[in-house]
């Protein structure tokens, strides 16, 4: 087992990685930009190194740095979290060319999976369900009108290199075509430098349901069930729950069956996670997430299992020591991502926390970096803390959720927390009865009553 880990990243997750460490006997580096010099990641590691100044492109994207804080404290392995250089493959190589272990997947299935194309493709191969579409990247406006014309509108165009659901485009009708076409390819060179793009079919009333993957170096893979991230607001998550209200023990067998062979065959190894749309009960495959992901800890709560501890033992090279039998499912878990904005206007809010107070209390867990008197910078995530909590069914976990919000204090900035306050007093949340387009008509009834 390794003996030092250097975390590359910062927040929750860096502590998380740090916790997982700990408990292993293994030594931390963190690693930070001056803007963190006084984060709780540094403070808790064994030993930490200042990579650069604030912008992360000169800090926890600076390749170069990481590497060199690698050497220097003689870490053996480095974990990146998510987000920044997670699912960079180069930055894996690079890791690896430096005789250093990647705890991740290898650098040609980051690749594989970074391109989303690629990653229909070889899903389609597997033969795991995808939403109707092109077959690969569209060329032409020409080419999308006539694919759309197939495919019946609406329409959605996607940045082959897309993440974070930018480059992401719908065309309701023939008419906003040529826009969605215009808008979706810049906003794909913009962020990614890439302005590949193809089409899939708009799905309107589906749930976001994803897989949890975790596969070994000796061919073993094994899915730990189905997180339900359909609460999303401008296509990125705010509630997670394992399981999904909408989902049956039989149809998880199966899609976790198909998923697990499928990936077995292509050799994959460490975390992941595929992300499927469900609607009218079926799954449809629309990408893979080769890290893991925020939510993960409502599968944790769910299966039992420390998902971090299990990515540092398969990239150490061990082997899991358990099957798909031995994964059981109790309770029911949900989480609310805290973020540092405007709880009606989501404008962020950056700035000094004076007073920090995190609830407790049976199956409650915060997964936070924030602390009294720590000032929330504002170049990074406005992610501050990770709510979660865990019961025997979905109403005790949603009234346990109303307890540990009401205990919940971050005083100074503004925060989602009344947001969640009001969502998890929703009847239509409650009664598990949401798809992907939920949340953002509850956001606009909220500002429309001045909430
Ligand atoms: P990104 O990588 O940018 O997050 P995804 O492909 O994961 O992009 O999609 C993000 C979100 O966008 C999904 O969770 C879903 O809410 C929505 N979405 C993606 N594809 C479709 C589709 N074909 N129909 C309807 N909604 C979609």
């Amino acid at each position: 087992m390794f003996k030092k880990i250097l975390i590359a990243n910062r927040g929750e997750i860096a502590l998380r990685v740090h916790r997982a460490c700990q408990e292993m006997g293994i030594r931390t580096v963190a690693v930070h930009s001056t803007a963190d010099a006084s984060a709780m990641h540094v403070r808790l590691a064994d030993e930490s190194v200042c990579i650069g100044p604030p912008s992360a492109r000169e800090s926890y994207l600076n390749v170069a740095a990481i590497l060199s804080a690698a050497t220097i404290t003689g870490a053996e392995a480095i974990h990146p979290g998510y987000g920044f250089l997670s699912e960079n493959a180069r930055f894996a190589e690079m890791v690896e060319a430096h005789g250093l272990a990647f705890i991740g997947p290898t650098a040609d299935h980051i690749r594989m999976m970074g391109d989303k194309i690629t990653a229909k493709d070889t899903m389609r191969q597997l033969g795991v369900p995808l939403v109707p579409g092109s077959d690969g990247a569209l060329e032409t406006l020409e080419e999308a009108r006539e694919v759309a014309e197939k495919i019946k509108y609406p329409v959605l165009i996607k940045a082959a290199a897309g993440g974070g659901g930018r480059g992401m485009k719908v065309a309701q009708h023939e008419g906003e075509l040529e826009e969605a076409w215009r808008v979706a390819r810049a906003e794909a060179k913009a962020a990614f430098g890439d302005d590949a793009v193809y089409m899939e079919k708009y799905l309107d009333r589906p749930r976001h349901i994803e897989l949890q993957i975790l596969a070994d170096n000796h061919g073993n893979v094994v899915h730990f069930g189905e997180r339900d991230c359909s609460l999303q607001r401008r296509h990125q998550k705010l509630v997670e729950e394992a399981g999904s209200p909408a989902l049956d023990a039989a149809a998880r067998d199966a899609i976790g069956a198909q998923v697990t062979a499928g990936l077995s065959k292509i050799g994959y190894r460490n975390a992941g996670t595929l992300e499927f749309l469900w609607q009218d009960g079926q799954f449809s495959f629309i990408e893979m997430n080769t890290r893991l992901q925020v939510e993960h800890p409502v599968t944790e709560m769910v299966c039992g299992v420390d998902l971090v501890r299990e990515q540092i033992r398969i990239a150490a090279g061990e082997k899991l020591g358990y099957g798909q039998s031995d994964v059981r499912f109790s309770g029911h878990a949900i989480e609310c991502r805290v973020t540092a904005e405007n709880p009606v206007t989501f404008a962020p809010s950056p700035g000094k926390v004076n007073t920090y107070h995190a609830p407790g209390g049976l199956g409650v867990r915060v997964d936070s970096a924030l602390y009294s008197g720590y000032s929330v910078p504002p170049h990074y995530d406005s992610l501050v803390a990770k709510l979660v909590v865990h019961a025997p069914t979905r109403a005790e976990a949603i009234a346990r959720m109303r307890r540990a919000l009401e205990e919940m204090v971050v005083d100074g900035i503004s925060t989602t927390l009344p947001l969640h306050h009001r969502i998890m007093a929703d009847p239509e949340f409650q009664a598990g009865d949401y798809t992907i387009h939920w949340l953002e008509r509850f956001v606009a009834r909220q500002s429309e009553a001045g909430a």
